[in-house]
């Protein structure tokens, strides 16, 4: 049981489960915006960490722990950058409450 005084985001963040559809990504980045100023900005504000930079400055996305807030889809709406969807039923974020 943790200690509500002094519990980290993160510590709250690990009791989540994420159930992966395999070969079915639910967030999808165009592949022509790889290299997008955007896109880049998405790898400091997503909380869960999906977004990562590569040394050639291209991003991609592994949405595996995607907490479903949108704000990638937000920051995104309207460029075409993102294909963005929730996960099928039965997979996706289990958020653990309590
Ligand atoms: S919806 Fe939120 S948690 Fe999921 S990839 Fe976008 S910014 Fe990250």
């Amino acid at each position: 049981m943790l200690d509500s005084a002094s519990v980290k985001v993160e510590d709250k963040l690990y009791q989540n489960r994420y159930h992966v559809d395999e070969g079915r990504p639910h967030v999808r980045i165009s592949p022509e915006a790889a290299g997008s100023a955007t896109l880049q900005t998405l790898v400091k504000v997503c909380p869960a960490g999906c977004y990562e930079q590569a040394d050639d400055g291209t991003v991609e996305v592994v949405p595996d722990g995607c907490m479903e807030c949108g704000t990638c889809r937000i920051l995104t709406d309207g460029t075409g950058l993102l294909e963005w969807s929730y996960p099928r039923g039965g997979y996706g974020i289990q958020f653990k409450f309590g």
